[in-house]
C-alpha cells in the first residue's frame, strides 16, 4: 500500500480563508475584530519565530493583535501583572502566554491566571475540565488542528480504534479527549507502556506525539492504518537525515542541513509509514501547520461568545 500525504497547507488555508471572511463580517456588521494577545518572556530563539508566525498570520486575517515582550529576569509577580491586565481589558479576546516560560516561573500559575474565556490555548483547567466533559470549550491547538485534518481530509473517525503515543498535557491527553468526543476508541501509550508496538500495531488511527526522531517504525503501523506525526524533531548529520530519507529528497535535506544546520523530522519514520499506511501527515508540511490555524479559530470563537456574538 502506498499512503496518501495528508497536506497541511490546503487546509490550514482554507481554515485561516473562513476565519478572516468572519473577522472580515464582524468588523463590517459590529465595527471591532477580535484581538489576540501574545506575551513572550526571555529570547528563546524558538519561541521568537513561534511568536512571530502567530502575529503575523493574525494580522493576516484581519484580527487585531497585541505583543508583549518582557526580559528574562521577569518574575511571576511581574507576569502575573501583565497578564491581570489583559484579562481586564475589555478589548482582548485572547490571551496566549508563549511557552517554555524561563525556569524559575512557575507554568501552572500564570497559565491558571488567564480568564478561561479569553484562554485561546486551551491549557487552563477550567477548559481541561469542559473538554473531559465533553462540553464545548477552547481546545489546545495542535490536536484540534489534527482532528480538523482528519475531518477534512474525510476520514472516519467514529468506531475506529486510535492509539495515541504520548500523554502530555498539550497534545496526547486532549488529543484523546477529543478522539473520544468523536466517539472513537482510544488507548493512549507513553514511556511506561509495556509492548507500545503490538498496541499501536492494533490501531486504525495512530498518533505519534512523542518527541523522539523516527520513533514509529513499520512494526508500529498496521496495514492500512492513518498515521498522524506531530512530532517535531531537529537532525542536524547527514547520517541521521539518512535514516529518514533518500534519493531527491535525502540530498534536498542535507543542504537544509549544510544553510540552517538541522532539518526537520517527525516521530515517524516516513518510509515506513508511506509503506504500511494508509494516509500519513509528513513532517514538516503535515499537521504541525493546522496549530496556528487553530489558533486563529480559537481566538474568533472566544471573541464570539464572550462578546455574544452571532454572525
Ligand atoms: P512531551 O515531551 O511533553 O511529551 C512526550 C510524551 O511522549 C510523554 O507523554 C512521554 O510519556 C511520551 N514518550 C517519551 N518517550 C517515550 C517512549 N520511549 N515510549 C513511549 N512514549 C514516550 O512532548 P509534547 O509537548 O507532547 O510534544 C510531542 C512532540 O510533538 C514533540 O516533538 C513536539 O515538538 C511536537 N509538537 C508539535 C506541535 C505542532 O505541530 N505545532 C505542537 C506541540 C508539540
Amino acid at each position: 500500500m502506498t499512503a496518501k500525504m495528508l497536506s497541511g497547507k490546503p487546509i490550514a488555508d482554507a481554515i485561516k480563508a473562513e476565519i478572516a471572511a468572519e473577522v472580515s463580517d464582524m468588523r463590517e456588521i459590529h465595527g471591532f475584530a477580535p484581538c489576540l494577545a501574545v506575551v513572550r518572556v526571555g529570547d528563546d530563539p524558538a519561541s521568537a519565530v513561534y511568536v512571530g508566525n502567530k502575529v503575523k498570520t493574525s494580522e493576516e486575517i484581519g484580527l487585531v493583535s497585541i505583543q508583549h515582550h518582557l526580559p528574562a529576569e521577569t518574575d511571576d509577580p511581574e507576569l502575573l501583572q501583565v497578564v491581570d491586565e489583559l484579562n481586564n481589558n475589555e478589548d482582548v479576546d485572547g490571551i496566549l502566554v508563549q511557552l517554555p516560560l524561563p525556569a524559575r516561573i512557575n507554568d501552572n500559575a500564570i497559565l491558571e491566571s488567564i480568564r478561561p474565556e479569553k484562554d485561546v490555548d486551551g491549557f487552563h483547567p477550567v477548559n481541561v475540565g469542559r473538554l473531559a466533559q465533553g462540553r464545548a470549550s477552547l481546545a489546545p491547538c495542535t490536536p484540534a488542528g489534527v482532528i480538523e485534518m482528519l475531518k477534512r481530509s474525510e476520514i472516519e473517525i467514529a468506531g475506529k480504534h486510535a492509539v495515541i503515543i504520548g500523554r502530555s498535557n498539550i497534545v496526547g491527553k486532549p488529543m484523546a479527549m477529543l478522539l473520544l468526543q468523536e466517539n472513537a476508541t482510544v488507548t493512549i501509550c507513553h514511556s511506561r507502556t509495556h509492548d507500545l508496538a503490538s498496541i499501536a500495531m492494533e490501531a486504525d488511527i495512530l498518533v505519534a506525539a512523542i518527541g523522539r526522531p523516527g520513533f514509529v517504525t513499520g512494526e508500529h503501523i498496521k496495514d492500512g492504518a492513518v498515521v498522524v506525526d506531530v512530532g517535531i524533531n531537529k537532525v542536524s548529520s547527514a547520517d541521521d537525515a539518512a535514516q529518514f530519507f533518500q534519493g531527491e529528497e535525502l540530498e534536498k535535506r542535507l543542504r537544509t542541513i549544510s544553510n540552517r544546520g538541522f532539518t526537520l523530522v517527525g516521530d515517524v519514520k516516513p518510509h515506513d509509514a508511506i509503506e504500511r499506511a494508509s494516509a500519513y501527515t509528513p513532517v514538516p508540511g503535515g499537521v504541525g501547520l493546522l496549530t496556528i490555524a487553530m489558533l486563529m479559530r480559537n481566538t474568533l470563537e472566544a471573541a464570539k461568545q464572550r462578546r455574544r456574538i452571532e454572525l
